[in-house]
């Protein structure tokens, strides 16, 4: 599949990418996605909303929003950096999206580009559940986002376990915000200030996302 990537006005030499449902995006993404830009020196950052994300399906606390109104959603998130840009290729995909196909596409897209891979703790936690983790290990960069006083031993069971994988572990203050946390807080009618970005609090009260 093509790759029409957003567009850019040079080819970045280092490149950050956020996979995620965003269902809805809320400033934990931002942030985690900013301090990578900052600490490893990204020329731009792109959020991957996820087509059919395999993981996600019955889980279930409130309804779950359509994959335009997650696009437009992390759209207007991504507004609020000129370095961040929404890439839509697991959408416009059919069928599930997997995270070695999206990178290898990309790479192919922007040869010379250093890609950086951005994910939280958890996801790193879980990654032998998904598909080709050894490929993606050790195919691309990992920036794991990760708190202090977290245990390193993850990361260094890992590279244990997988040799070449290039893991490289960023350090961020908690911001306790998830997905579902806002979601279930929707449905209750509580307000979402100050956990995402204004613009998408005011599209999901006015399409009652999440109700
Ligand atoms: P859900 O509650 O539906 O699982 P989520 O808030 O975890 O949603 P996802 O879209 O699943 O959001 O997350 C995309 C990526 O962002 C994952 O790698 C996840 O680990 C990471 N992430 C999400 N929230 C945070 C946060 N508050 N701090 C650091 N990383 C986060
Ligand atoms: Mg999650």
């Amino acid at each position: 599949m093509k790759a029409n990537l957003p567009p850019l006005e040079k080819e970045p030499q280092r490149l950050g990418v956020l996979g995620g449902t965003f269902d809805p995006p809320h400033y934990g993404h931002l942030l985690m996605v900013e301090q990578s830009r900052l600490d490893f020196e990204l020329d731009q950052v792109f959020l991957v909303p996820a087509g059919i994300p395999p993981h996600k399906r019955g889980e279930q606390s409130a309804p779950l929003s359509s994959a335009r109104e997650r696009y437009e959603m992390i759209l207007l998130a991504a507004s609020g950096s000129p370095f961040f840009q929404v890439w839509d290729f697991e959408l416009k995909k059919k069928g599930p999206s997997y995270t070695l196909e999206t990178l290898n596409a990309l790479q192919k897209a922007l040869p010379r580009t250093r890609i950086f891979f951005i994910m939280g703790r958890d996801s790193l936690a879980e990654i032998f559940s998904w598909k080709n983790p050894r490929e993606i290990l050790t195919g691309y960069d990992i920036i794991v986002v990760s708190r202090e006083g977290d245990p390193g031993s993850l990361i260094e069971d890992i590279e244990q376990e997988i040799e070449g994988a290039r893991i490289h572990r960023l350090l961020m203050p908690a911001l306790n915000i998830s997905s579902t946390e806002l979601r279930e807080r929707v449905r209750r009618e509580k307000s979402l200030t100050f956990l995402l970005p204004p613009p998408v609090e005011n599209y999901i009260w006015k399409n009652g996302l999440y109700r």
